[in-house]
């Protein structure tokens, strides 16, 4: 049986048997590790692309009571990590998406308002085009985009 370095931290060989998917770590890392407590944020594949990444936060986690101070903060910090600062195009105000979220270029509130009404009539890239030509014409955005809604519908009429 072939032996390998258990990618979780290096420090210990395991025996690999067969193709199990914990071929990469060892059986108790996987389990006591991976299964337990990182399964239900990252598929395998993404939890042993970023594996330095998450051991550190793990290590930094065991460290840190519950309660303290410093755990607000740091829950604060490991949610920025795990998402993507963004600048809405609209009204420039910052905002965060999680990874797969990466197409949006509005914030909560201008998705609601500008993407949601034309959406029947446009694809993503349009609306992202328009909504780009709205801000930069830099007049009535508001107006300019009622006039927008009103072509569409009138056109598909
Ligand atoms: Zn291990
Ligand atoms: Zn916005």
């Amino acid at each position: 049986m072939p032996t390998m370095k258990c990618v979780w931290d290096n420090s210990h060989k395991y025996e690999v048997s067969g193709n199990e998917q914990y071929k990469t770590l060892c059986k108790s890392c996987y389990y006591n590790i991976y299964m337990k407590h990182y399964q239900s944020i990252y598929p395998f594949y993404d939890f042993v692309k970023n594996i330095k990444a998450i051991r550190i936060q793990h290590q930094l986690k065991e460290m840190i009571d519950e309660g303290c101070d410093f755990k607000a903060e740091f829950d604060l910090i490991t949610n920025k990590i795990k998402k993507t600062h963004m600048k809405c195009l609209m009204d420039g105000k910052e905002y965060y998406v999680s990874e797969n979220e990466e197409f949006r270029f509005l914030c909560k509130e201008c998705f609601k308002k500008y993407y949601l009404p034309l959406k029947p009539y446009f694809t993503v890239n349009e609306i992202e085009t328009i909504l780009t030509g709205i801000k930069e014409a830099g007049s009535d955005i508001d107006a300019a985009f009622e006039e927008v809604l009103k072509n569409a519908k009138e056109n598909t009429k």
